[in-house]
């Protein structure tokens, strides 16, 4: 099981290196505004949990497993962010800033299901396309 910071590690280093690219553990932490060695343990943590590859003085990257995982996380919370936007008449931003709040928490039953009644959209509000694997 994963934690909701070590959630938000998998999806930093999705958006800084795509899959195919390392990330520097100190980037990770700039970014999170930590110090370098805090990064490093939450990234220990994940490379223990199979999520992540850490090749010394190169970087991290996602594992298969991680970015299977981050693609979960991604429909999750652009489907949150349609139904925030769409539905309830949040702005782009608050429906982003809401759903990074909740997409963890929800179940894979739970955002399918609010996929479906959402027609599947295909889009989310700000404009990345949906992987739908259900
Ligand atoms: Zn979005
Ligand atoms: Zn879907």
């Amino acid at each position: 099981m994963l934690t909701y910071l070590e959630s938000r590690y998998l999806l930093t280093i999705y958006r800084e290196g795509a899959i195919t690219e390392h990330v520097k553990p100190s980037k990770i932490a700039e970014l999170f505004n930590v110090k370098t060695p805090t990064s490093i343990s939450i990234l220990q943590g994940l490379v223990l949990k199979g999520y992540v590859a850490y090749t010394p003085r190169v970087g991290v990257k996602l594992t298969t497993e991680g970015s299977i995982y981050v693609m979960n996380l991604l429909h999750k919370h652009r489907v949150l962010e349609c139904f925030l936007h769409d539905i309830l008449g949040f702005t782009k931003e608050e429906a982003h800033e809401e759903s990074s709040r909740i997409d963890f928490f929800v179940s894979d039953k739970f955002s399918e299901s609010l996929c479906r009644l959402l027609n599947t959209p295909e889009y989310c509000p700000c404009g990345f396309r949906i992987l739908h694997g259900h």
